[in-house]
């Protein structure tokens, strides 16, 4: 896995290699960055084949038109309920908290998905695990290979690992953007539980071995 760090280092995406090519993870916030993330995939000599979203928040997904023109027929990959989002569709679904509020950007995109993911698909060698809560729709990536757990914006790791449930007073936006907090610990524990060896996040730099700091930040939040 690669990390290209955007916006001195604030914003990720990352490349994930496939045997039929590359997986970008994101796109980062703006459609400058679509020539970095080329440029990154270039060095690395391989073709990006598929795009896939954590979720639709603009910082994430403000490079895809941008790379979609410049990539045809790549597949464009999100979660069915944050595909709404992308969308611009705001409606809530039924069952979803009372108490939920939209936060952050959702700017849309006007690229159309070309699948949509459900918890438990397969991603090439990334399994597609559930992490609403930050967004209704958020999905994680687990790297079925080595157990790299791409874990959007559940986790962050500027100014220490921190879930999205509860502000890190050294870098609280991602806790600000968040849709409901209570579903983003549920889903910080169920991320936690899956003992990840490395966690790579939408915010911050890769963490190896991060169980005992997800613990922390959970007990934090609770
Ligand atoms: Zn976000």
């Amino acid at each position: 896995m690669i990390r290209i760090p955007r916006f001195l280092g604030l914003i990720n995406a990352f490349l994930v290699d496939e045997d039929d090519g590359l997986t970008l993870i994101d796109t980062t916030a703006n459609p400058g960055a679509a020539k970095a993330i080329l440029a990154a995939a270039g060095k690395h000599g391989r073709p990006i084949v598929r795009i896939a979203l954590t979720h639709a928040h603009q910082d994430h997904i403000g490079g895809l038109d941008a790379l979609a023109a410049q990539l045809p027929g790549v597949e464009v990959l999100i979660s069915a309920r944050d595909a709404k989002l992308l969308a611009k569709d705001m409606t809530p679904e039924p069952g979803e908290p009372a108490d939920a509020k939209f936060r952050g950007g959702y700017s849309g995109a006007k690229t159309q998905p070309t699948r949509l993911l459900e918890p438990g698909d397969r991603v090439g060698s990334l399994e597609v695990v559930a992490a609403p809560g930050h967004t209704p729709g958020q999905v994680a990536f687990m790297d079925t290979r080595d157990r790299t757990l791409i874990a959007a914006d559940a986790f962050s790791t500027i100014g220490g690992v921190a879930t999205s449930a509860k502000p890190n007073p050294r870098f609280p936006l991602p806790a600000l953007a968040t849709w409901h907090p209570p579903t983003a610990l549920a889903t910080a524990r169920a991320l936690r539980a899956l003992d990840p060896a490395r966690l790579a996040v939408g915010h911050g730099k890769t963490v190896e071995n991060p169980g005992a700091a997800m613990d922390a930040a959970i007990a934090k939040a609770s």
